[in-house]
């Protein structure tokens, strides 16, 4: 399957996808962690893209354009691809259309997670990854054996650059004005499936797996 994420920043898209990655093998291709790799990498790209993550600005689309027309034509994603956090606004899906036309592909579904603004702030806010697995984790909705799991096995938790609360409030904003139109682009396309992204992750991912009819 070739599946957009849309939702705003805290919504869930990278657990999901982790998990559809987990069990169904699709690759999940998040230009978030591709530029955060460009960045720590120190590449020209990198440091183009730094002052706007920074921020919490968007990338110019030109340069996300080149990062996911890149990574779509690799191997792994022959057989479908979980897009999380791209495009990120109307210009980008239109872009990505020729893309998936050079590569004989078209997108099966977009998944709205919504999740309201009040529950976002603390899930940004709390969110860590370990440095080991890469796994994400919440110091408020986390298990304490897990975040333990991290730090027992000589991980650390580490919290993203932009998870500050002045820059949350920059991206859920552009989030709202840029990307919340996409919605309404998916419907008309008639590829858009809405699953609540509020309550338990995995209740959150068997009505995900629905609404994508997976099992
Ligand atoms: P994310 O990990 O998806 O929250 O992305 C982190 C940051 O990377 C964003 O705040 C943007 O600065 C940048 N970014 C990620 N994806 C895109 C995109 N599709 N277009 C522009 N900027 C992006």
């Amino acid at each position: 399957m070739r599946i957009v994420f849309l939702g705003a920043p805290g919504s869930g898209k990278g657990t999901q996808a982790q998990k559809l990655m987990a069990d169904f093998g699709m690759p999940q291709v998040s230009t978030g962690d591709l530029l955060r790799a460009a960045v720590a990498a120190g590449t020209e790209l990198g440091q183009r893209a730094q002052a706007a993550m920074d921020s919490g600005d968007l990338v110019t689309d030109d340069i996300v354009l080149g990062i996911i027309a890149e990574r779509l034509t690799e191997e792994d994603c022959a057989n479908g691809f979980i897009l999380d956090g791209y495009p990120r606004n109307i210009q980008q899906a239109e872009d990505l259309q020729p893309v998936l036309a050079d590569i004989g592909q078209q997108l099966d579904a977009a998944v709205l997670l919504d999740v309201e603004m009040d529950i976002l702030m603390q899930r940004l806010t709390g969110r860590r990854t370990c440095s080991k697995t890469g796994k994400l984790l919440n110091i408020y909705f986390s298990s304490k054996e897990e975040l333990d799991e991290c730090v027992n096995n000589g991980g650390e938790l580490i919290q993203r650059a932009d998870d500050n609360e002045e820059t949350i409030a920059n991206r859920l904003n552009i989030y709202r004005e840029q990307t919340e139109p996409l919605i309404g682009f998916y419907q008309e396309a008639g590829v858009l499936k809405t699953v609540v992204g509020e309550g338990d992750i995995e209740a959150i991912y068997t009505q995900l797996k629905a609404a994508l009819e997976l099992s």
